[in-house]
């Protein structure tokens, strides 16, 4: 081969949680790893961003105990990259920061694998973004040091100089210090640092489950006892602590704090995962049907082909998933998008129309979303009468569209694609449901209500009743679903859109405190 090879291994720093502090090469290597191995303290929601198909490995699942895992995480990264696989090694926060990615890189190095170090945001840097706590000041802070709270200071061989810390000029971010605080408060004090010196513990710092105490340096540990802080988290020790304010930008976000059960397939639950993280929410997934092939595509593949041989006139999408149905099926049988050459389409819906025109498809007609199918026949009536039409929709379609359209027009309706219930009662989320962790769950569709209020149990049931999990509808066809199941929603979408459900939901969180 000419020319350059990639190294196979990287060594990728995740930021602390949020996938918007992800750096763009963390992304694109995630995008194309065969093997993710990634730190317990990664949140899972990262790994959203690997491939559907990467291997996705949690370190704590490789044999021997911290610190006896490192010869099994060495042994593992050369072995699959000899293997020729792509492997992201993903560590929280920056790999070099108390990350042991030196030792990583060092055991690599001398396997003679190549490899590059992707640097993150480390957790001091998020800390302080999120808290709006310059780490930096030019009258308060002219230093700053990271310093790791892990090292007993009366341990032989410890490293670190506690005398030194206590007069040193500036703000100490103290990691892995919360289990042995009070030590270290102590020690701190007995070389002359003032207990009056502000002080700051944050828990979970970048997400938005992000939780602080402030105090004073000789009050913190009853601080955090109080709070309920408990590791891991980030010490923030120095005069710029003061120097905060009141609500940091992240604080006064709309949704901060608030956990939001996302319920809709996973391949489509990005886009609203991502509108909750930018508003503070934290959001779980729960992904109630999945989209799947229909059993037979007999009557579809024939419909198709008549299409093809001009014998319909219009086209007509009921959804983004019909629309990536049939594409993929024409794919498949070696065509493409030429075989729907002379047929005129109209698409349902927004989003419908977007994912045609990821194809380059303009639909001719894309009738008001806002509006039911009988709503929808009406509109399309005007531009479709005495025509041959072929309705492309899900196996369980409602049926009040062809009925409408048969009474001007010859209308043939197949289904290319089918939605199944899938909800995995031993889902983590679903866990966090019966613990009362989840206080909002987002509904988009009938079927997915459905799915979802079948599955709960009677913990969940009595947490919807009590009105301590809130139920938002994106319809009335979703809040009538969940009333026929016993139960009463929140609120309801002004407008069957996403925007509005987000709308509906702040106006539910703005009536619970936080
Ligand atoms: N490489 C990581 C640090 C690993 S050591 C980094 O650069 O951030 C683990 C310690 O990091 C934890 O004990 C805690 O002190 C700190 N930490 C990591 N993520 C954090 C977060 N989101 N909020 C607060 N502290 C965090």
């Amino acid at each position: 081969m000419i020319g350059y090879a990639e190294p196979r291994v990287f060594l990728v720093g995740a930021g602390p949680g949020d996938p918007g502090l992800l750096t763009v090469r963390a992304v694109e290597l995630l995008a194309r790893a065969d093997v993710v191995l990634y730190d317990q303290l990664v949140p899972k929601r990262l790994l959203d961003f690997a491939h559907p198909n990467a291997e996705r490995m949690c370190v704590k699942d490789l044999p021997g105990k911290h610190p006896d895992k490192y010869p099994h995480i060495f042994d593992l990264m050369i072995e699959r990259s000899r293997l020729g696989q792509t492997v992201v090694r993903l560590k929280g926060g920056d790999p070099l920061i108390f990350g042991r990615g030196g030792e990583e890189a060092e055991a690599l190095a001398e396997a003679g694998v190549e490899y590059e170090i992707v640097p993150g945001v480390t957790a001091a840097l998020a800390a302080a973004a999120y808290l709006e706590i310059p780490l930096t000041h030019r009258r308060h802070a002219s230093a700053v040091a990271l310093v790791t709270g892990h090292e007993l200071p009366m341990k032989p061989g410890n490293k670190l100089d506690w005398e030194a810390l206590a007069k040193f000029p500036g703000t100490l971010a103290i990691y892995m210090g919360i289990a042995r605080l009070p030590l270290i408060v102590a020690e701190l004090l007995r070389f002359g640092k003032s207990p009056e010196t502000p002080a700051a513990i944050v828990e979970r710092a970048g997400t938005g489950d992000m939780r602080t105490t402030y105090s004073t340096l000789v009050g913190l540990e009853s601080a955090r006892r109080q709070a309920g802080l408990e590791a891991p988290g980030l010490i923030l020790i120095g005069e710029i602590v003061d120097h905060r304010v009141a609500q940091s930008w992240f604080e006064k976000k709309p949704l901060f704090g608030r956990r939001v059960l996302v319920t809709r397939p996973r391949r489509q639950a990005q886009g609203v995962m991502h509108t909750l993280e930018r508003l503070g929410a934290v959001p779980y997934l729960l992904p109630t049907i999945e989209v799947r092939e229909p059993l037979d595509w007999t009557a579809a593949d024939a419909a198709l082909a008549k299409v093809q041989a001009g014998n319909f006139d219009w086209l007509i999408f009921t959804s983004s998933n019909g629309v990536h149905a049939v594409m993929t099926r024409l794919k498949l049988l070696g065509k493409d998008v030429r075989a729907l050459g002379h047929v005129k389409i109209a698409a349902i819906g927004d989003k419908t129309a977007e994912a045609l025109a990821e194809y380059h498809i303009r639909a001719e007609v894309v009738p008001d979303q806002a509006v039911r199918s009988e709503g929808f026949a009406e509109q399309l009536k005007l531009h479709v009468s005495g025509t041959r039409i072929l309705i492309a929709r899900a196996e369980q379609g409602r049926d009040a569209l062809r009925v409408k359209l048969a009474e001007i027009a010859a209308v043939e309706a197949v289904t290319v694609y089918r939605q199944v219930e899938a909800v995995d009662p031993n889902d983590d989320a679903m866990a966090a449901l019966r613990r009362g962790e989840i206080h909002f769950v987002l509904l988009t569709s009938a079927n997915i209500a459905k799915a979802l209020v079948q599955s709960f149990d009677d913990t969940i049931r009595g947490r919807v009743q009590r009105g301590d999990i809130h139920l938002i509808a994106m319809s009335e066809e979703v809040d009538r679903t969940i009333r026929d199941a016993g139960l009463s929603t929140d609120e309801i979408a002004v407008e069957p859109s996403l925007t509005s459900l987000i709308e509906a939901l702040i106006r539910s969180a703005a009536s619970r405190a936080g």
